[in-house]
């Protein structure tokens, strides 16, 4: 058992919404796209609906699953993201984190459709803030294969780059969750500017250490409220 810090379930919904609309405004996302979680406790996982575009939702529509992916509250019917499965998989790996955002963030997801990863440092942000981004190998989005595919890069990652498909960023809150993300996106943006200039100019090794000298190498946070 974790002693989670207790949140709100309906102030959590609403934080979910405005994640959600965040994804869509940033065109992270299209159509019915991307999905959203916040583990409440120890055995319950807010996630957001299957079908419903994640720029109009309403708090209602969240739904509550177990962390076996029982679903345990829905309304109208609703029914948890094919790609939860994704996010319960977090979950049972790694007690720290308690919020998952996927999108589809056209940059990133880019190098994910060249075979790319995001892993060599180039930026002093990411190396302290997310640390490195893997590409995990293509698997079928909504299959069992997908969370399975994730299994050996989530415990010393918080964000990972899924093939020819998306990126999956995690965090202590849903506000860590949705920042590894954008971080992601902008890293890849910077990449591929750089790239166009003819040079990526990597960080080296010293200077690595020298910024995990000074702030700290990522350890799971206490939680906070958002
Ligand atoms: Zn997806």
């Amino acid at each position: 058992m974790t002693d989670y810090p207790v949140w709100n379930e309906w102030e959590m919904r609403h934080k979910i919404i405005d994640v959600g609309r965040r994804l869509y405004d940033l065109f992270f996302v299209a159509g019915n796209d991307g999905n959203i979680s916040v583990r409440l406790n120890d055995d319950e996982i807010l996630m957001t609906p299957t079908n419903v575009s994640k720029g109009q939702m309403e708090p209602e529509d969240i739904v509550k699953v177990s962390l076996s992916g029982q679903l345990l509250a829905a309304s109208n019917g609703s029914r948890p993201s094919s790609e939860g499965r994704m996010h319960l998989a977090i979950y049972r790996n790694r007690p720290d984190i308690r919020a998952v955002v996927h999108a589809h963030p056209p940059t990133a997801t880019g190098f994910a459709v060249a075979n790319r990863d995001l892993t060599a440092p180039f930026l002093p942000e990411v190396v302290v803030r997310t640390g490195p981004t893997p590409l995990v190998p293509y698997t079928i989005p909504g299959g069992d294969e997908l969370p399975a595919s994730l299994i050996p890069y989530i415990e010393d990652h918080l964000t990972l780059l899924l093939g020819n498909h998306g990126v999956v960023a995690y965090g202590p809150t849903l506000r860590d969750a949705l920042f590894n993300l954008e971080t992601v996106e902008l890293n890849a943006r910077i990449f591929l500017t750089a790239h166009q200039l003819g040079q990526v100019q990597y960080l080296n090794e010293d200077q690595i250490e020298a910024l995990n000298e000074r702030y700290g190498k990522i350890e799971p946070q206490p939680v906070p409220a958002l």
